[in-house]
């Protein structure tokens, strides 16, 4: 039950109806970001992309410890 409800939750999250993410588009990049104002994504010296959250995880990066830490918890 709970579960659900989260899943549900950040499905109808007003902030992200959309749920994308931002990448930063490098070899050394391992994090998407909820916000593209993150610091973790000022720090990006090349493209940054928008994408699905989904298609982020499919490419292996994981949430970034700064933009998600609120969310995940
Ligand atoms: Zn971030």
């Amino acid at each position: 039950m709970n579960t659900f409800l989260l899943t549900l939750f950040l499905t109808l999250s007003p902030v992200s109806r959309e749920k994308t993410v931002f990448i930063c588009y490098s070899r050394s990049a391992y994090a998407y970001h909820a916000d593209s104002l993150c610091h973790g994504l000022q720090r990006c010296t090349h493209q940054i992309f928008r994408i699905s959250r989904r298609q982020a995880e499919q490419k292996r990066y994981q949430p970034c410890k700064i933009c998600f830490r609120e969310a995940e918890r």
